[in-house]
């Protein structure tokens, strides 16, 4: 079973195994679930065979994790914990070229994004948490943080490798140990870290990757042994699981869904803004929780930027994710296609007006062309539900005061996005939007030093910077303690 033999298809650039099984306790082992496949959604080739976690797997998985903490990984010290990570940050740069061409390959994004964005982030959430590993004794006044436990993680398949490191990294510089559930259409990279923590020499169980659909997860987060679960992915899972988690003493942080508003004013730096609002959508397909969904335009200059992002939009290439060209990928899954299509012909049967830029659709896999919708109103499901993929709602305003209630006008509240050219209309705004994060003449910028969360069903607790390593402590020390200011 776990003989290394090559899938034929990918064998050249990656050496990609044909079955992979779990990764517990150092090594890896057969699940006992029946195996489902990896396919690339690019192709719907075969890429791989993945082992399924059934319950039993899980309690192996947990078990593994609970003696690495109690015997290894929580009596090290900081400055240990620190170097592996360091060593682990150092591997996924050495190995960069091939997790990038896996991350494209499995889950259909430009190689361009996981060579140069994915990637590379993966190796900064690493060192910057290294970073963090000697000093939190030393935070704060008086008492040392200590770590939580056991961290059941369960990520979308978005941002495969990087959601993952935004998870992992934290936790275990905080002394925590982990069992990490990718999801179900990508699994192959997550694997393809468990072999980087093998190299990286890490104590066996600290580091646990259990592969499986739903129902693994959701006997993973309710496991009686696990002291904190973190979990990034859809608004009525993340639901699922806060009522699961519920009078346990388990800690919960909740990364879900998103409509952000990227809000155009007429002074806007206006061939800035057109780049800004096509890389706030069509950015990996638009498959972003905090992608810039909706287009809140000032009237007056609506046709304009309509016209020029159109222009725009029609010099995108579409197609090979291996292709360095390529700027727009496939579409993960099937399923996935099947929800943008049908949400897309709401948008059209009330009353939207739908535009589709001209581009050849390869004949299989899975693909969206980038769509904008113009006449939209804030009562549209387009306007309010999240697509999860490259379709863009164009609403209008007239005020800063318009702009800002239509920007709340959503359950959601992840991120949001402003162009003017004024300072000072940019921190009024801001001050005023309920989102997580807010980006001013820019859009989708990510640094592991800078806090990620929502406000509202976007989820609550905060991903990267101090907040992010606060959230795996139990007794964090005041100048670690996250808080966003409540509004
Ligand atoms: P999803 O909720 O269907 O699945 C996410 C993960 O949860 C998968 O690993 C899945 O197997 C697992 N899962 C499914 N049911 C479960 C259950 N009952 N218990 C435990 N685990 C379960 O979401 P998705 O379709 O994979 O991802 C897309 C969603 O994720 C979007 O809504 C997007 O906005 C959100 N997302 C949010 C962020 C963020 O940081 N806020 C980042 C990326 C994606």
């Amino acid at each position: 079973f776990l003989e290394y033999a090559p899938a034929p298809e990918s064998q050249a650039i990656l050496n990609l195994r044909s079955e992979y099984g779990l990764f517990i306790d150092g090594e890896f082992r057969e699940g006992h679930g029946t195996p489902f496949a990896s396919i690339s959604p690019a192709t719907e080739k075969h890429l791989a065979t993945i082992a399924h976690a059934d319950a039993a797997d899980v309690d192996a998985a947990v078990a593994a994790a609970r003696r690495a903490y109690d015997r290894t990984w929580s009596r090290m010290s900081g400055a240990d914990r620190g170097k592996y990570l360091f060593r682990i940050a150092r591997l996924v740069q050495e190995r960069s070229r091939e997790l990038a061409v896996a991350e494209s390959l499995d889950n259909g994004k430009p190689i361009k994004e996981s060579r140069d964005v994915d990637v590379p982030l993966v190796a900064a959430w690493f060192f910057y948490y290294a970073g963090w590993a000697d000093k939190l004794d030393h935070v704060g006044l008086g008492a040392s943080p200590a770590p939580l436990g056991v961290a059941a993680q369960v990520i979308p398949w978005n941002f495969p490798l990087l959601m993952l490191a935004w998870k992992i990294a934290p936790a275990l510089a905080a002394g925590n140990t982990v069992v990490l559930k990718p999801a179900e259409t990508t699994s192959l990279t997550a694997l393809l870290f468990a072999e980087i923590v093998q190299q990286a020499d890490l104590p066996p169980g600290v580091v646990n990757i259990i592969t499986g659909a739903g129902e693994t997860g959701a006997a993973l987060v309710g496991h009686g042994d696990v002291d904190k679960v973190a979990f990034t992915g859809s608004t009525s899972v993340g639901r699922a699981i806060a009522r699961s988690v519920a009078g346990t003493n388990k800690k919960l942080t909740l990364e879900l869904g998103g409509k952000a508003a990227n809000i155009v004013f007429d002074d806007a730096p206006i061939d800035q803004a057109i780049e800004g609002i096509v890389n706030g959508i069509f950015f990996n397909q638009g498959h972003v929780c905090c992608a810039g969904s909706r287009l809140l335009v000032q009237e007056s200059i609506h046709d304009e930027v309509i016209d020029r992002l159109k222009t725009r939009l029609s010099t995108l290439r579409l197609g090979d994710p291996l292709d360095k060209n390529t700027d727009i990928g496939a579409i993960n899954s099937a399923e996935q296609l099947e929800r943008i299509r049908e949400l897309s012909d709401v948008g059209e049967a009330e009353g939207a007006e739908r535009w589709t830029a001209a581009c050849t659709i390869p004949e299989n896999g899975f693909w969206y062309a980038p769509t904008i919708f113009t006449n939209v109103s804030t009562s549209h499901r387009i306007a309010r539900e999240e697509i999860f993929g490259p379709v863009l709602s164009v609403l209008t305003f007239r005020t800063p005061a318009e702009a800002i209630a239509k920007a709340n006008n959503t359950p959601y509240g992840l991120s949001a996005g402003i162009w003017t050219d004024k300072g000072s209309r940019i921190l009024a705004v801001a001050d005023k939007l309920r989102a997580g994060v807010v980006w001013a003449n820019t859009f989708n910028r990510f640094d592991p030093s800078s806090p990620f969360g929502g406000y509202k069903e976007s989820g609550y607790g905060r991903e990267g910077g101090r907040h992010g390593i606060a959230a795996y402590l139990k007794t964090a020390a005041p100048a670690l303690v996250a808080a966003a200011p409540a509004r």
